[in-house]
């Protein structure tokens, strides 16, 4: 059983939230803008042998780190016989053991962080595998992520991003700022919103660039609307599978670039897709590896499972973990867009329906799995450990089976949440199962349409 109770819990992430609207961190944020924005913003345009140099350093320093003050891995690493300030090469580095999501959600809370309190900035994750994990966040990993946003539309912009400009993210929750210093500022919808609304909103709000999930971004295509007209000009999606083909459909439908990111609430971002469609390794938020399903490290070229380090948080290091997916690292190195580090090939990330209602109202998949983040953001319910999988198998049905987490489940109000999403006619029925009815490993899709 926990030993942070639901309360306890509920009120350490509510302090985290408040907290992060203190004025303090934007004059913060700033202020590291000026002193290393240079210096990001460059950071992938070094040759690829100085990024390694960087990179083995600060794992060097990331795994002591761990060793030092997080009783998962000191007990880990122990075990291996390991010795504070023993990676100084990369074989160093690569004997150290992977780590699983099962060992995140065991260990929850006392075994993955220094301290307790830690999670008082903390981010929910189903990734791939649906079942959600919880894990801290640094204030520090916060600060340098949203920096990298920054060099992030820069660069899919093909440079054309600048500080003027509104980011409008339609996703699960809000970033935990929402500008740099008065500047580069991010706007919010959740996806729970009707797709009209949206459109409205992007006519009258006019942002330039948009950040959501494809399964949405359909949905506003489905409209008719072309984005070009209301000053959009690029738009990323990302969290959910969509091929080149799809995203140059939707693109050519709302006449404005689309463009992927491929990240994860674990390893932040993983790669992004430049202007020149090439997916480089965001080398300097998580270091990536491919192995195969024996944990065989491959070398680039040939197709296995991702594994990454995140890089920039310490409250929950993040060390050799499984991410699941299936990608190769490719042998090319140089892209005319300037980027020098790594490019990977093959990305695919969750495969999702989406859902029927009697009305022939289509309901992205987007919306279901924020519906069960909002079971944790809206209705209070820890879902920790928590797996999931929404399954229509006809008209006017729909099935959600889940395994429960760490914590006891309120199933009526769960049941409730999934009408603000269909309409009271769908019968809706929410299983409490051992084993969810259609999960193969790395094939699990959160949200299925059968029929
Ligand atoms: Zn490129």
């Amino acid at each position: 059983m926990a030993k942070i109770s639901k309360n306890e819990y509920i009120d350490l992430i509510k302090k985290g939230k408040s907290y992060m609207t203190l004025p303090v961190h934007d004059e913060k944020l700033q202020k590291q803008l000026e002193e290393s924005g240079s210096n990001l913003m460059t950071f992938l345009n070094q040759p690829l042998e100085d990024i390694r140099k960087w990179q083995l350093k600060r794992l060097s320093y990331l795994v002591d780190y761990a060793f030092d003050n997080i009783p998962l891995y000191r007990k880990k690493y122990s075990e291996v016989g390991y010795v504070k300030g023993s990676i100084k090469t990369w074989d160093d580095f690569f004997k150290l053991p992977y780590l699983y999501k099962e060992e995140l959600i065991e260990g929850f809370p006392n075994e993955i962080v220094k301290d307790v309190n830690d999670f008082v900035l903390s981010t929910r994750s189903s990734g791939s595998s649906g079942e959600f994990v919880t894990i801290a966040v640094s204030e520090e990993a916060i600060y340098k992520d949203t920096l990298q946003t920054i060099r992030q539309f820069n660069m899919q912009s093909g440079g054309r991003y600048c500080a003027e400009d509104t980011i409008l993210y339609i996703y699960t929750c809000p970033w935990w700022v929402n500008n740099v210093g008065g500047k580069y500022k991010q706007d919010y919808l959740p996806t729970t919103t009707k797709v009209e609304e949206t459109v409205k909103y992007i006519m009258e709000t006019k942002p330039r660039y948009i950040s959501t999930y494809p399964t949405y971004l359909e949905k506003i295509a489905s409209t008719g609307v072309k984005l070009s007209n209301y000053g959009v000009e690029l738009v990323i999606v990302h969290s959910e599978q969509s091929n080149a083909k799809q995203r140059n459909m939707l693109a050519e439908l709302l006449d404005v670039n689309v463009l992927d990111e491929y990240s994860s609430e674990e390893l932040t971002r993983i790669a992004l897709e430049c202007p020149k469609h090439h997916y480089h390794l965001e080398e300097d938020a998580c270091f990536i590896e491919i192995v195969d399903k024996n944990g065989k490290k491959l070398p680039n070229g040939e197709i296995g499972i991702v594994v990454g380090t995140n890089l920039l948080n310490t409250a929950t290091p993040i060390i050799r973990y499984i991410q699941g997916d299936l990608v190769k690292i490719t042998t090319h190195e140089k892209c005319t867009c300037g980027d020098n580090g790594r490019i990977i090939e093959g990305v695919k990330g969750r495969n999702m329906d989406s859902i029927i209602t009697d009305t022939g109202e289509s309901i992205p998949a987007s919306c279901f799995m924020d519906i069960a983040y909002n079971w944790f953001l809206v209705y209070n319910i820890p879902v920790h450990g928590l797996k999931y999988q929404f399954v229509q198998t006809k008209i006017g049905k729909l099935d959600l089976y889940i395994i429960e987490g760490k914590y006891t489940l309120d199933i009526p109000t769960i049941k409730e949440s999934i009408y603000t999403l269909v309409p009271r006619t769908t019968e809706v029925v929410v299983h409490k199962v051992n084993k969810l009815p259609y999960d193969q490993g790395t094939k699990y899709r959160s949200v299925i349409r059968l029929g």
